[in-house]
């Protein structure tokens, strides 16, 4: 986290608890939930606290305006215990913590991680996409009704299942749910049987099989179908893309019988190890950082303002207006009022629909929502 002047602090957290008198969270289950707050340097400075009701939450919330609110995705007997021992497990929502920094995109070699540009949001969502539809709908089998979707706040999104069938899954059914998504241990001779053979016939999964391999044959067809970029996108190279192009045909008819060998393809194990990365889920491989692996993590809340931009971290109304969702739209909590700063920017920054910047060293008067966004992300100062 950027270093934030306190003046700076002390303006976001008056904007910050004028929200929240206006904007009361929710959050089911509460009493069993342990909650966190931070503060604009820390994201989590306090934990183990808990509350009885949503008005005493509320009432703590507009008191301190803390920069950030967090919650358990798990359930506890007694919530504020300490150690984690003492509060008593009674299970947890199954997280999956999507961000964009995962992703190691190009843009962001050129804007750097702290930055957030269209593009990265735009990857972002289509990660959260891929693994809802993908993933835990086909899979897993549940429902979309089963699945909430809550932008970060930042440059990611908590996708959050609490049916009652994934709330007593231990750490290592967790463990083993984030490793088939993101496709560690992941092995093409489970779904190649042949594959270390270089004389058998590359026998290959359908596109009607479940899991992984009928995945990577569907992934393949609809590829082919699309065309040469769509095929480099699955991490095949430029003149094998067009060669497989060419024989199209030959091949969509071979995978549908599960016959992989209509195209000759050199090292076979390391070109479909690559065409396997391409459909992985990325997350943070980091046991610490890996919400989905640890249930005893805190996440960002719903509905709460993210200290580091003061975007609402909003939650999506379903997956068919998932679609549409904008953050730098949809979850804009300082409409009113604007703040002289001093901003320094190489990007234009989108929100609402309209470009501010890039902005050199230059004073201007901005929108409260983008003053307190470059403010609080290190772009800009109180002059
Ligand atoms: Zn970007």
């Amino acid at each position: 986290m950027p270093d934030i002047d306190p003046s700076v602090q002390s303006l976001a957290r008056a904007m910050f608890r004028e929200f929240y008198s206006k904007h009361p969270i929710s959050i089911d289950n509460l009493t069993k939930r342990e909650f966190g707050f931070g503060t604009f340097d820390k994201k989590i400075a306090k934990r183990h606290i808990a509350f009885n009701n949503m008005e005493s939450l509320n009432r703590y919330i507009e008191a301190n305006a803390p920069a950030f609110v967090s919650s358990s995705p798990a359930f506890y007997e007694n919530p504020s215990g300490r150690p984690m021992e003492a509060k008593g497990w009674l299970g947890s929502e199954l997280v999956f913590d999507l961000d964009a920094t995962d992703l190691h995109l190009e843009c962001q070699k050129a804007h750097g991680t702290s930055w957030v540009c269209k593009n990265c949001l735009h990857e972002v969502k289509m990660e959260a996409f891929k693994l809802i539809e993908e993933f835990l709908i086909p899979d897993f089998g549940f429902s979309a009704k089963e699945i909430k979707i809550n932008f970060s706040g930042n440059r990611g999104y908590h996708i959050i299942i609490g049916s009652d069938s994934v709330l007593q899954l231990d750490g290592a059914a967790r463990s083993e749910i984030s490793d088939y998504v993101t496709g560690h241990n992941l092995k093409p001779e489970s779904f190649f049987p042949t594959i270390a053979d270089k004389n058998a016939r590359l026998q290959g999964p359908r596109p009607n099989d479940p899991g992984w391999g009928g995945r990577m044959a569907r992934a393949l067809v609809t590829a082919l179908n699309a065309g040469e970029p769509a095929l480099q996108s699955l991490g095949i190279s430029r003149p094998m893309a067009r060669k497989m192009y060419l024989n199209k045909a030959s091949i969509v008819m071979g995978i549908t019988t599960g016959n992989w060998d209509k195209v000759s393809i050199p090292k076979k194990d390391e070109f479909w190890r690559k065409v396997s990365e391409s459909m992985t889920i990325k997350q943070s491989d980091s046991i610490d950082s890996n919400v989905t692996k640890n249930p005893q993590h805190l996440l960002g809340m719903a509905d709460t303002l993210h200290g580091g931009t003061g975007l609402v971290a909003k939650s999506v109304q379903g997956i068919s207006s998932f679609e549409k969702f904008d953050p730098m739209k949809d979850c804009i909590a300082f409409e009113k009022g604007e703040t002289f700063v001093v901003a320094n920017t190489k990007e234009p920054l989108i929100m609402m629909g309209k470009e501010y910047g890039p902005y050199n060293n230059k004073k201007v008067v901005l929108p409260n929502f983008v003053a307190m966004y470059l403010l609080l992300k290190g772009f800009a100062k109180l002059p």
